[in-house]
Parts: structure tokens; sequence; C-alpha cells
């Protein structure tokens, strides 16, 4: 399968698009429980405008496809969900345009330096109750695939799996970053927005590499 190719990498953006698109209203009131009940919303804007600018993009760079689409959907002022899903695609692309290739074990260290990003910028660990909590188990999953070998399509289906464990932890844990913090115990029980869309794009991808639908 060819990783590859600029189109490849842009039906794996609209993928992504679509997912949040469809699940807009289930992120949203996720969203109300523990904070402004825009997590969809907000995601599904700054997605779209994403997708629309690197639409017009002429440059024939898979990667640079993916560092634009972070870039603008950083940018898009569309709260901090796309802030911080933004600032890591960015830095995903950046850190594949330097490696080169989408060889696993680059695409390992890509996720790596997303993560690292949205812990940074956020100032958030895994146990805050934010899409850390879905994201770092997910690329120890996907670092820990890769090292034995397993494919990239292999990779991602074990870090779905990650995501989304942690994703259902998130119900337990009290919120100590964003706007889930502000309610403190009160949010025990309530699964994070932020955590859900992480588990409901890891998964989207991993279903466009292995050729399914959506
Ligand atoms: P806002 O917090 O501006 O309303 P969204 O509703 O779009 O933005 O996104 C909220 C989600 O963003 C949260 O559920 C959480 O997962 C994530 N998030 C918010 N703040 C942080 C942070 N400091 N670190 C990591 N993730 C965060
Ligand atoms: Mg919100």
């Amino acid at each position: 399968m060819n990783f590859c190719s600029k189109e490849e990498v842009f039906r794996i953006l609209e993928n992504m698009c679509h997912v949040i698109r469809s699940n807009e209203k289930y992120l949203n009131d996720l969203d109300s429980v523990i904070g402004d009940a825009e997590h969809g919303s907000n995601l599904k804007k700054a997605m779209e405008e994403s997708l629309q600018k690197i639409k017009t993009l002429t440059c024939d760079s898979p990667f640079e496809l993916i560092r634009i689409f972070g870039a603008t959907m950083a940018s898009s002022g569309c709260g901090s969900g796309p802030l911080l899903y933004g600032l890591a695609i960015r830095a995903f692309g950046r850190s594949l345009a330097e490696a080169g290739s989408f060889d696993p074990m680059n695409v390992a260290r890509g996720l790596r330096e997303a993560l690292n990003t949205v812990k940074t910028r956020g100032g958030s660990e895994v146990g805050d109750k934010t899409m850390v909590d879905a994201l770092e188990p997910a690329v120890q999953a996907f670092e820990e695939a890769v090292h034995q070998g397993k494919s990239l399509v292999e990779a991602f289906a074990k870090a779905v799996e990650a995501a989304e464990e942690g994703m259902l932890l998130t119900s337990t844990l009290v919120g100590k970053k964003g706007r889930g913090s502000y309610l403190g115990e009160r949010g025990v029980g309530h699964q994070d927005p932020g955590a859900t869309s992480m588990y409901l794009l890891l998964a989207s991808v991993y279903q466009t590499l292995a050729g399914k639908e959506l």
C-alpha cells in the first residue's frame, strides 16, 4: 500500500473531518457537562477550514499537507481543543517532513512529537482528564508495536485500542486542565470530550489505512 501519496494523506484528513462531523453533537453533549458544549462544533469548524485551505495548495509533499493542515487548525481561533490538535498535527507533519517517509518508525517519532507538543503547550499529564489520557497510551502502544516489527496498520490498531481504554478511564477522573477542571469532583462519571475526539480521530486514521469504510 502506498501510504506516502498526497492523495492518500488528503483522504485520511478528509475522513478525520468526516468522523468529527458525524459526531459533532455527541462531542458537544460530552462538552456540555464539563465545558461550554462546543467541542464538536469547534473541531468541525477548524477541520473544515483546514481542509479547504489544503485544497488550495499546489505543493506535492504529503508531509507539508499535514503540517499546513495543523497550522491552519491551530490558528483558527476555535478554542483550546482545535489549538492543541492543530499544534500536535503541525508537529507531526514537521517531524515526518524531516524524516522524509511514512516508515512506521518515523510515524512513531512523529506521534511522540505530537504528544510532547500537547503536553508542553497544555501543561497536561496523563490523569488530568484531557485528550492526553487517550493520546499518551496510544503513542506508547504504537511505539511498542513498531518495536515488535508490526506494520503501520497493525501499530495503528494497537494505538486505537489503547486510546479507547484511556478515553473510557477519563470517566473516573477529576479534571485538572481546561474547562473540565472548573467542575472538580462533580465531573467524575463523565467522559472527557477531547479524549473522545482523540479516540475517534485515531480510529478514523486506522480505518482509512486499513481500507475500511467509515
Ligand atoms: P475549550 O476548552 O476552549 O472549550 P474545546 O471544547 O474545543 O475547547 O476542547 C476541550 C478539550 O480540549 C478538553 O476536553 C480536553 O481534552 C482538551 N484540553 C483542554 N485544555 C487542555 C490542556 N491544557 N491540555 C490538554 N488538553 C486540553
Ligand atoms: Mg469546550
